[in-house]
């Protein structure tokens, strides 16, 4: 295998921790970080609390600072996303409260500058860039999908014809025993919804798509109130090689998760809409915590069937899969408490 990278002792599961810089105008005087290693290790604590039992030490396969690129943090994921060439399934989510960086990280600020990209366009370009130019006897072909899952509701953001700004939202919900077409392969159960498929040929299909999945998820965002922060959105990357010389077909996936908000709602000023939102949240991420650490402890029972999201994501969590956490932190220490739930969370998982 060309493309995949030496197996590290923890398995297929690690988690990376990376922390986001104070925002222009955020003061910079209380900070929840006190130390960050070159190892993985993480000290954070709050300094307007006394006491030792106030420093909390974490371990993570990776921290990455405040001032880490986003060309860094993709160096380090790079070998992960390569494995899909080699027919691995492979998740990637990101995970913490909103306002710490998820969709920086999996989507960065904006497309206007190349260098801000996240992981998503850089992944994309790299999988083109590699099928395109080396192992001239498989032929590569490229599908990308991308859902949302609200509510326990998926909805597809890649509709065919275009942004869907005048139609009804609830249209465009799907039944989650269909299955995606390029998968009926895969091992394990499947569930991958039927969203629509996009075949890709270049860079600028995949801008093209993700604008569309973008000012899909944004105009119900602005509708809804910040609805992005309280939906997952998944974008998954199909390939398909055929090996003209073997005569085989490989398929990999690549998902790519920007999770809803983990911040803990306050139960007594949420209620209604906000509220059934929350219990939804929060249920959709305890079940995926879930899943990695029965698939950490190598439980026979994986509980995939708690959420949609742990459904849709089935095959490709567990057996030969690869999991990436990219677990956010907001640096302030306004945030401690919420950092440090955050933390615990990664902790279970790690
Ligand atoms: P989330 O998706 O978790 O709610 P965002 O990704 O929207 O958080 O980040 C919140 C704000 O912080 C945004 O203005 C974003 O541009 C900024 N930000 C996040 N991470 C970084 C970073 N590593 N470098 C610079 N700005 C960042
Ligand atoms: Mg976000």
């Amino acid at each position: 295998k060309l493309y995949n990278e030496v197996q590290d002792l923890k398995g297929n599961i690690r988690v990376y921790c990376r922390i986001r810089p104070f925002l222009p105008g955020q003061s910079q005087s209380h900070t929840a970080i006190e130390f960050v290693g070159d190892d993985g290790e993480l000290i954070v604590s709050n300094p307007l609390k006394q006491g030792k039992e106030n420093r909390k030490l974490f371990k993570f396969n990776k921290v990455f600072g405040q001032a880490t690129s986003q060309e860094e943090v993709f160096k380090d994921t790079q070998p992960l996303i390569r494995s899909v060439l080699d027919g691995y399934n492979v998740c990637i989510f990101a995970y913490g409260q909103t306002g710490s960086g998820k969709t920086y990280t999996m989507s960065g600020p904006g497309l206007s500058s190349k260098s801000d990209w996240g992981v998503n366009y850089r992944a994309l370009h790299d999988l083109f860039h590699i099928s395109q130019s080396r192992r001239s006897s498989i032929i590569y072909e490229v599908g990308v999908q991308m859902v949302e899952i609200y509510n326990e509701q998926v909805r597809d953001l890649l509709t065919s014809n275009g942004p869907q700004k005048r139609k009804k939202y609830t249209k465009y919900f799907l039944d989650l025993h269909t299955l995606g077409i390029w998968n009926t392969a895969q091992p394990n159960g499947l569930a991958v919804p039927d969203a629509s498929m996009h075949s890709v040929n270049s860079m600028s299909d995949v801008l093209e798509l993700m604008n569309i999945g973008f000012t899909n998820r944004a105009t119900s965002a602005t509708a809804l109130n910040e609805r992005s922060s309280r939906s997952h959105s998944v974008l998954s990357v199909h390939v398909r090689g055929t090996d003209l010389k073997t005569n085989t077909l490989l398929r990999g996936c690549l998902h790519l998760v920007d999770l809803a908000g983990s911040e803990r709602v306050d139960r007594s000023e949420a209620t209604g809409d906000r509220l059934k939102e929350a219990q939804h949240i929060n249920k959709s991420l305890s079940a995926l915590g879930d899943v990695i650490f029965a698939l950490s402890q190598k439980s026979s029972h994986v509980p995939y069937r708690n959420s949609k999201l742990t459904q849709l994501l089935q095959s490709s969590l567990g057996g030969q899969a690869k999991t990436l956490m990219f677990v956010q932190l907001n640096p302030d220490v306004a945030s401690y408490s919420e950092t440090v739930s955050t933390l615990k969370f990664a902790e279970r998982v790690s």
